[in-house]
């Protein structure tokens, strides 16, 4: 009898341990940003760009990052020494990486770099719920689920040179796809104020996008911004 009482007491510990390990895990963060560049305004700074060692990239916007953040505007990183980036885990994602997420940085690399940075930095502290295949291949397919260029595109957006309104860029990117982006800025060789990166929410689960909890602060843009040529 005392036995079965003390197997009982055991296994409502365990149950309970198991409980808190979930909820741990499910506050490892609090939802991801989605960050998208734009190729002609990484290159058309001062500073200036490399194409990949795999020739120019599309003129598209490319992924920069999927980043775990919290509520409150703060963000974990690099959260996991012991699962550095192992390019053999994405072999099957490689070409679509190159076309999606290609590295613009000096000198010319073939994306390992930058890939190997992002999944170290932003990706080891979302394994709760996606390991690295996982992490890449969610990030791609988030790309998929929006044509932002296509969006801009449909309200007359288009990246001639010419300036448009941050208003009209937000609106244009909420009505294609439900949800309000944050925009950050950058400036050209001659100081205009130009768009550069698009951010959008993820839930914890990496599969639905949604409103944004918080803005990220920094680098905002003017009232007026230009979306130059790449
Ligand atoms: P920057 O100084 O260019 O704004 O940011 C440098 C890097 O810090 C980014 O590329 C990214 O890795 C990280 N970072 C900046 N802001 C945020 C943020 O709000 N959330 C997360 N998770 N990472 C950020
Ligand atoms: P984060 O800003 O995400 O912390 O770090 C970006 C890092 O990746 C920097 O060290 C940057 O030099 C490198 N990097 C390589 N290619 C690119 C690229 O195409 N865009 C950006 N933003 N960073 C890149």
């Amino acid at each position: 009898m005392e036995s079965k009482r003390q197997f009982s007491i055991i296994l409502i510990k365990l149950f309970f341990i198991q409980y808190l390990s979930v909820l741990c895990a499910a506050r490892n963060f609090d939802f991801f940003y989605f960050v998208l560049q734009w190729p002609g305004s990484y290159c058309d700074t001062a500073k200036s760009c490399c194409y990949p060692t795999t020739g120019k990239p599309a003129a598209d916007f490319g992924i920069h990052g999927l980043w775990p953040n919290y509520n409150d505007g703060s963000y974990p990183s690099n959260c996991d020494p012991t699962a550095p980036f192992d390019q053999s885990q994405i072999s099957d994602l490689r070409s679509s990486m190159q076309k999606n997420w290609p590295t613009l940085a000096c000198p010319s690399g073939n994306g390992i770099t930058f890939w190997s940075h992002e999944w170290e930095k932003h990706g080891t502290c979302s394994e709760s719920v996606l390991n690295q295949h996982q992490y890449f291949q969610t990030a791609l397919n988030l790309k998929n689920q929006i044509n932002l260029l296509q969006a801009l595109r449909t309200a007359g957006i288009v990246p001639d040179g010419s300036s448009y309104s941050l208003e009209s860029i937000k609106d244009a990117i909420k009505e294609a796809s439900g949800f309000s982006p944050w925009i950050e800025c950058n400036v050209d060789e001659s100081g205009n104020s130009q768009l550069y990166q698009i951010y959008l929410c993820v839930d914890t689960s990496a599969s639905n996008f949604i409103n944004c909890p918080v803005f990220p602060n920094g680098k905002k843009c003017g009232s007026q911004i230009e979306f130059p040529p790449f």
